[in-house]
């Protein structure tokens, strides 16, 4: 999201997992030419707008509001609105997947929150829309293997292919006029490209909650146990 906060933009540094994960994949690299291409910063490497430290534990589920990215209250540091501050925000398309919330790790949030619901008797709930798409082929394999897209489709959720889709304002998921909420896990929402409605970025987990709740809702183990 480098690019949607204005940086020209982002790098992460790589760590073993990552050279694990391209070690699988490239059988033609060994470790150490995959650690030579790496990129790291300068010793002496100058941060201009300073050196910030986030406590994955201490961030409260949040979601950034229609229209922009990158707008939400409090807008900094957190740069989203807090779910528990927004209040009863029904939806009518919950939209998982894609690019950049396809990837394997996000296939098992998507699968542990519908394995949640099926176990509570839910399904998505009436008159919410529910797509995840798979970011590339690799993770429609994983998800197959790993029973998840039975289970997906059990629970009233549509699958669709790798590609851009709704994030481009094309095919299943777009919004067809103004009044429409989405909770999507996609990472733009600029007025208008996903269709008229209103269109809240949130995480995968929250998406999946939400999508079986009705409303914007933040996921916890119990969530439904008291629907
Ligand atoms: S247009 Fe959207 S879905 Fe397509 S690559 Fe860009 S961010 Fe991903």
């Amino acid at each position: 999201m480098a690019t949607e906060c204005s940086a020209k933009t982002g790098i992460c540094d790589p760590d073993q997992l990552t050279i694990d994960w391209l070690l699988e994949r490239r059988s033609d690299l060994s470790e150490e030419q995959i650690r030579n291409a790496f990129v790291f910063p300068d010793e002496d490497a100058v941060y201009h707008g300073g050196v910030h430290t986030i406590d994955l534990d201490k961030i409260r589920p949040m979601v950034a509001h229609p229209g922009d990215p990158d707008k939400g209250i409090p807008s900094d540091p957190t740069n989203g609105a807090y779910i528990d501050d927004l209040g009863s925000v029904p939806i009518d398309i919950a939209y998982a997947g894609s690019c950049t919330a396809g990837k394997d790790d996000d296939f098992s949030y998507y699968a542990k929150v519908a394995k949640a619901a099926k176990d509570a008797g839910l399904k998505v709930a009436d008159g919410v829309e529910c797509y995840i798409q798979f970011g590339s082929g690799s993770v429609k394999q994983l998800s197959e293997r790993m029973g998840w897209t039975a289970l997906f489709e059990e629970v009233g959720i549509q699958l669709i292919d790798p590609g851009c889709g709704a994030c481009i304002g094309a095919g299943p998921g777009i919004s067809n006029d103004s009044d429409q909420v989405t909770i999507s896990a996609i990472n733009r929402n600029f007025q208008g490209r996903s269709g008229p409605g209103q269109l809240y970025l949130a995480s995968p987990l929250t998406v999946m909650a939400s999508a079986f709740m009705g409303r914007i809702t933040a996921w916890h183990p119990e969530i439904f146990s008291k629907v």
